[in-house]
Formats: structure tokens, C-alpha cells, sequence
């Protein structure tokens, strides 16, 4: 069954369709000529979520998946969070973001940190309300960067269990840990798959 995904990050929708699984072909919005041309304005990645399902409701007739994620640090509070994709900037590159976040830490020791996705889920062929779920993976931010596959800030985020970082991982074994694994764990149970 094809499933609208909210984003055109190619490596978001790669993971998606490794945790969805055979019974989902995702399509990034670009597929579908759609400018997702919404404010992300909410305070919780939920609320941005959200925003995004409800501008994307109505577009296609079949289901719609829309996330929001970022990578919260301990000591700063909790940022970058939900301002994970523009911390250097409105368009700033993953290069970019990853560059203040490393400068902000510059000799601090305390580098604990979490990643958090939030997913909104939406099947107009059953007419059912919008299903909402979350999962969370706990880590530090390296010195420096580490390993090349992944997208955004896996370079990194280090898993002290693993001994190795996000980007160092196998994708197969990224989907078995991260939190947009949680996220969709929790969704396909909620929908009987
Ligand atoms: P958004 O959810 O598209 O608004 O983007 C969230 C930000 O967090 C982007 O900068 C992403 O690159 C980053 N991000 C979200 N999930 C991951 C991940 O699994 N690995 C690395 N970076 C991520």
C-alpha cells in the first residue's frame, strides 16, 4: 500500500521503508509535487507533526505519515530539540549543525543526549483518527565526528553500548535501536501490522 511521507529527506525515507516493511511503499512528497509549505510553529515535535499531517490531509487517498524529530543535549537544556534541522540557521546543512553543536560543547564533559520522534498517522480509506506516536534513543555527542552512513547528526551521536556511533552503524541495526524504529514500532501495532 503506497504511504505519503512528509518529508523529502532522502535518508528519512529510506528508513521508513526498511521499518515499514513490505506491507508500505513510501513516497517522499516530491512524488506527489507537493510543497509542504507549512510553518513548523508548535512548541513539541508532536505539534509540528501535526501541523504537517493536517496541510497534507487531503492531498492523496491513501495513508499519510508525517514525523518530527531532533536531538536533545542534557546540559544545553534540551536544545537543539525541535529546532534540531535549522540550529545553524534556516537551510543549514547537516554539516552546518553539526558544527555549532560541536562548538557549543567544546570542553564540556557532560554530553548526554537523546534523540525523540514524534509520528502522526492518518488512513483516509478508513477514515480513522490521527494516531500519534513517540520513541526516544539515549546516547552522547562525541568530540568528533565518526563513521559515514546515516544522515543529519548520526556522525555524532554515540551509542556507549555499542562503542560506536550512529553513522558507524549498519542501517539494518540503526532500525533496531533508533527512535524512529520506536516511533514506528509503536504505529504499526496500533494499527494491527
Ligand atoms: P525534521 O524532523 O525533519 O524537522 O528534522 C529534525 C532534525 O533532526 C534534522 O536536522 C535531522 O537531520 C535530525 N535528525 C532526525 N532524526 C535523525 C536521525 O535519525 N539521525 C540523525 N539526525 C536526525
Amino acid at each position: 500500500m503506497k504511504i505519503l511521507i512528509g518529508s523529502n529527506n532522502k535518508g528519512k525515507i529510506e528508513e521508513y521503508r526498511a521499518l515499514l516493511g513490505s506491507n508500505f511503499d513510501p513516497l517522499p512528497l516530491s512524488e506527489l509535487g507537493i510543497n509542504l509549505d507549512v510553518e513548523e510553529a508548535g512548541s513539541t515535535y508532536e505539534e509540528n507533526a501535526l501541523i504537517k499531517l493536517n496541510f497534507l490531509k487531503g492531498k492523496c487517498n491513501f495513508p499519510i505519515l508525517t514525523d518530527d524529530s531532533g536531538i536533545e543535549v542534557e546540559c544545553l537544556h534540551g536544545r537543539p530539540g525541535i529546532y534540531s534541522a535549522r540550529y545553524a540557521g534556516d537551510n543549514a546543512t547537516d554539516d552546518a549543525n553539526i558544527d555549532k553543536l560541536l562548538d557549543e560543547l567544546d570542553g564540556t564533559s557532560s554530553r548526554r543526549a537523546k534523540f525523540v520522534c514524534s509520528i502522526a498517522y492518518f488512513d483516509p480509506t478508513n477514515n480513522s483518527e490521527i494516531i500519534m506516536c513517540n520513541g526516544e534513543c539515549e546516547g552522547e555527542i562525541l568530540q568528533d565526528r565518526r563513521g559515514v552512513s546515516g544522515f543529519g547528526y548520526d556522525p555524532i551521536f554515540y551509542l556507549p553500548i555499542l562503542q560506536r556511533s550512529f553513522a558507524e552503524l549498519a542501517k539494518e541495526e540503526k532500525n533496531t535501536l533508533s527512535h524512529r524504529y520506536k516511533a514506528v514500532r509503536e504505529l504499526l501495532k496500533r494499527i494491527n501490522i
